[in-house]
């Protein structure tokens, strides 16, 4: 079976292909036939090394796939087989406090496809069978696998985590990035009125169309007041800022935000060690939300409002499977609106 490994940490050029033994489906395991695999930020940072955390290697990466069922090993519905799915991209344990509590992400045994164990950079691989789901009927595969990780990690900071409200202001950095696409979405999809930042004019147009109200460069630091300018946020400030670019970014997210406003945040692509003065925090009262993949469950409603074009996955471009360091070098580059997928 065709497949690209990670042996050890570096640039694009680490990812090689492979010829890797046919998976075999384990008790409660299926064998999925990879149709489409997304590529996420989540993998060059797994590519190129997470400080002070332990990867497998070698390891195949890539955390959201859609495909076709192809075998179940023992205790599984046989009806599966043939069937088109998307994987959610999460394992857990499925028996402690947090799975039972929906809240799976936070289960200790929590695992990425792609990070902690085997990915979707392959032709075939074996998942547990509580991670499949149905593949929305007029989607095909490519759009399929630019749905789970992002709308999951955008779903959870928006609905579950700021608990997003008609009407609300939400500021969503980097618009252009997987999650800024499906943040902006989710946030429109709740009445939220929302600003776009992007690094380029036709990114800003993109994010208009799919439903921006206000949309402004991020490059040349004017944005702030820009924001500021805006009628319906003024003095005031936003509801709501969708962080994931933060050191860059965190102090004017901080200062944009009003009184008792939620700064939710997944992620830091420019840096982590980024400054926060406390008087914004409990002076005026803000609340910080971390917030890291989502609960398994949150892929049913999402699911559902994909199937009805309420939420459309945005593909930038595909690359065959063998291209894989090519689509990361592309992803580094921050060109794209809307998400990478390989096809195997
Ligand atoms: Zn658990």
């Amino acid at each position: 079976m065709r497949a690209v490994v990670l042996r050890r940490h570096g640039d694009p050029s680490v990812l090689e292909r492979a010829d890797l033994p046919e998976p075999t489906a384990g008790p409660g395991q299926a064998v999925v036939e990879v149709r489409a695999c997304a590529v996420n930020r989540l993998d060059l940072w797994v590519r190129g090394g997470l400080p002070g955390v332990r990867l497998p290697l070698p390891l195949v990466l890539g955390s959201d796939i859609a495909g076709v069922v192809s075998a179940v090993g023992p205790g599984v519905d046989p009806a599966w087989i043939g069937r088109e799915v998307v994987v959610s991209p999460g394992t857990s344990c499925g028996a402690c406090e947090s799975c039972l509590s929906g809240w799976d992400n936070l289960c200790p045994r929590y695992a990425i496809l792609g990070e902690q164990i085997a990915g979707g950079y392959c032709e075939r691989l074996a998942v547990p069978a509580a991670n499949l789901l149905p593949k929305p009927a007029g989607l095909d595969f490519v759009a399929a696998a630019a749905v789970p990780l992002t709308f999951l990690t955008a779903w959870q900071m928006l609905v579950v985590r700021a608990q997003v409200r008609p009407g609300q202001s939400v500021l969503i950095h980097a618009v252009g990035s997987g999650v800024g696409v499906a943040g902006l979405q989710i946030a429109r999809l709740h009445g939220a009125r929302v600003i776009a930042l992007a690094s380029s004019e036709a990114k800003l147009q993109r994010a208009r169309e799919l439903g921006a109200e206000a949309a402004f460069l991020s490059g040349d630091g004017a944005w702030e007041k820009e924001v500021r300018a805006l009628p319906w946020v003024g003095k005031r400030g936003v509801d709501v800022v969708f962080e994931h670019t933060g050191a860059a970014t965190w102090e004017a997210s901080l200062r944009v935000c009003r009184r008792g406003g939620a700064i939710v945040t997944c992620g830091a692509s420019s840096g982590h060690a980024a400054t926060t003065d406390l008087r914004h925090v409990f002076f005026r009262q803000l609340q910080i939300l971390g917030s890291t993949m989502g609960s398994k469950s949150l892929l049913f409603p999402i699911l559902g409002h994909v199937e009805r074009g309420a939420l459309r996955p945005i593909v930038d471009r595909t690359f065959p499977l063998d291209e894989a360091a090519e689509a990361h070098r592309y992803l580094d580059r921050r060109e794209q609106f809307g998400k990478v997928v390989l096809v195997p």
